[in-house]
């Protein structure tokens, strides 16, 4: 429309709105991190929209950002020369919440702001950060590709609703204009917006701008001069030494690629020379994001070659079982102009993606048997995230099975509880003499698990079971059939065969009893009829009367609830 219209938030944005006020209140300053970060990624999408048309630089290829404040107005605006929103898209991302998952979220909610506000972390923040501060913001957008008279303006007080009108903008790009709340005007000062920009944006690979300070003795005060000058680094953080990085820099560094809120829970960072030359910065989150079991979510990993962004989730760069893994590949040998079409072909892209890999599994390998403690629990942390995730690796990722077997935790009946902290390690490590596999059994729930009839007999006999209760320990069981020499056996399958671990006496004992009550169990299998293959007399059952068990190469009975319950 050519006039201005009032729309309304999404009712998820108003709660974000609400809650973000409350909770980040002292944590205020992160705003401008927030808004730098999606000036970035604003620029990064112009780049990555260019390698299909160049023209779309116009006579505007140095893309920068820049920050600047009006004491009199008591506005503080953050710009960038990227991507721009034209109207709808405006609408779109400043009106509504595109993440997956923003709805299950907001109906978790308590309704109890103390005790909703720490979850919003979890959320992440983003754009309607500025509110905190702000009472009003406007943005001036330009896309690129539109005229000058094409551009939008956007404003809200962030409270239900907000404008649209058509505006004009000399270039693409885009201004976010805040409107400082009272009380706030620490935020007009050069020193304190340069000391943010440092702590938090430091690590931000294009330039940002600012207009040089001098002393005017006659006012007795900082004043502005025209000059530009560049308050941050400017260059990519993962090309500098390791020694100069900062732990802060690199938190902040994740913060902005991840588009989280919270700290990474660990990250490495490699150079790989060689045949192929690049580098590595790849990061664990601390937290699952809500779309982890979203398989066409995004990946994550950004695709940079020789500095220069080419684009957001490189799908190619990480295996799908790894797909909680952020940050970045640059690479010096693939072309500028690579595409997602080029990347699926390119052998180069599988030797690198084969190098990320090995580094995410060292990672995690580095946690999990280190001797600290903190590490330690760092592992465990990930595990209760992530584990599921990575234990579809062991089908996925044939070369790195072994690897991938060893960093798998379950429960077991050693513990006889549903954490899930024992290692195949150290399930060998306690087998008991002359046992020769690994048992395990598999079921709906941990509860139907561990009171499962099968085990009475490991139980009586001290023989450590895994207690195995995700949908995905199917798959694990059905692609790791050994670790270490050592056979996966489920006990819910054929007969028990537990080897030098049955005595004399027993074995007697099962063959006496099967003759004695062999009018009996024909009695039953006539009754049965088809429904079963066989009725026999066991050892494995010690108070239960009976049990089903599957035959050994036969669908497991929980693999068959599932796959009925996925309708095949
Ligand atoms: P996120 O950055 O995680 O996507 P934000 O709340 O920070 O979430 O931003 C929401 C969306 O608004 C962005 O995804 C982007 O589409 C749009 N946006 C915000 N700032 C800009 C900008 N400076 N230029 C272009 N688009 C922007
Ligand atoms: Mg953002």
């Amino acid at each position: 429309g050519a006039t201005k219209e009032t729309l309304g938030f999404q009712t998820e944005v108003k709660q974000l709105l609400q809650l973000m006020i409350h909770s980040l209140y002292s944590n205020k300053e992160i705003f401008l991190r927030e808004l730098i970060s999606n000036a970035s990624d604003a620029c990064d999408k112009l780049r990555f929209e260019a390698l299909a048309n160049a023209d779309i630089y116009g006579d505007d290829a140095d893309l920068k950002i820049r920050v600047s404040f009006d004491k009199a107005a008591r506005t503080l605006t953050i710009s960038d020369n990227g991507i721009g929103l034209s109207r709808d898209e405006a609408v779109e991302h400043l009106g509504t919440i595109a993440k997956s998952g923003t709805r299950e979220f907001f109906s978790a909610l308590t309704g109890d702001q103390a005790k909703d506000a720490h979850l919003i972390g979890q959320f992440g923040v983003g754009f309607y950060s500025s509110f905190i501060i702000a009472d009003r913001v406007t943005v001036v957008s330009r896309r690129a590709g539109l005229a000058a008279d094409q551009a939008v303006r956007w404003e809200s007080a962030g409270e239900g609703d907000f404008t649209i009108e058509p505006a004009e903008r000399a270039g693409r790009g885009t201004d976010v204009i805040l409107h400082l709340r009272d009380g706030e005007d620490e935020y007009l000062s050069g020193w304190k917006i340069r000391s943010i920009i440092r702590k938090y944006s430091d690590h931000i690979t294009l330039p940002i701008l600012m207009k040089k300070e001098q002393w005017d003795a006659e006012k007795s005060e900082q004043v502005t001069t025209d000059e530009d000058e560049t308050v941050n680094q400017a260059s990519a953080l993962w090309a500098r030494p390791k020694s100069e990085i900062s732990d802060e820099q690199y938190t902040e560094f994740y913060k902005h690629v991840a588009h989280d809120f919270e700290d990474p829970l660990a990250h490495v960072h490699a150079r790989v020379e060689g045949k192929q030359e690049y580098t590595q910065l790849l990061y664990i989150p601390a937290r699952a994001p809500f779309d982890l079991w979203d398989r066409n979510a995004r990946h994550g990993v950004k695709l940079y070659v020789k500095r220069v962004f080419i684009m957001d989730d490189a799908e190619q760069l990480m295996p799908l079982y790894l797909r909680f893994v952020r940050g970045i590949v640059d690479s010096n040998d693939l072309p500028l102009n690579v595409s997602r079409e080029i990347l699926q072909e390119s052998k180069d892209i599988e030797a690198i993606r084969g190098g990320c890999v090995k580094k995410v599994l060292g990672l995690l390998e580095g946690l999990a048997d280190s001797d600290d403690a903190a590490e330690k629990e760092k592992y465990a942390k990930f595990w209760k995230e992530f584990g599921r995730v990575l234990k579809e690796g062991v089908g996925e990722d044939f070369a790195n099975k072994e690897r991938i077997a060893k960093l798998l935790r379950f429960a077991s009946t050693h513990a006889d509880t549903a954490d899930e902290t024992v290692s195949l390690a150290d399930y060998v490590s306690r087998m008991k003499e002359g046992q020769e596999k690994i048992y395990y059994v598999t079921a709906e729930t941990f509860t139907a698990a561990k009171n499962s009839p099968h085990l009475e007999i490991f139980r009586k006999k001290g023989i450590e079971v895994l207690l195995l209760s995700d949908r995905v320990d199917e798959w694990v069981t059905g692609s790791l059939t050994e670790f270490e020499g050592k056979q996966l056996q489920s006990v819910a399958k054929g007969g028990v065969d537990l080897g030098a671990l049955e005595d004399e006496a027993e074995k007697e004992e099962v063959a006496k009893a099967a003759d004695e009550y062999k009018e009996l169990l024909d009695k039953i299998k006539g009754a049965l009829g088809d429904k079963v293959k066989d009725v026999r007399v066991t050892l494995r059952l010690t108070d239960s009367p009976s049990c089903l068990v599957s035959d050994e190469h036969d669908v497991g009975g929980n693999l068959s609830r599932i796959l009925k319950a996925a309708g095949q």
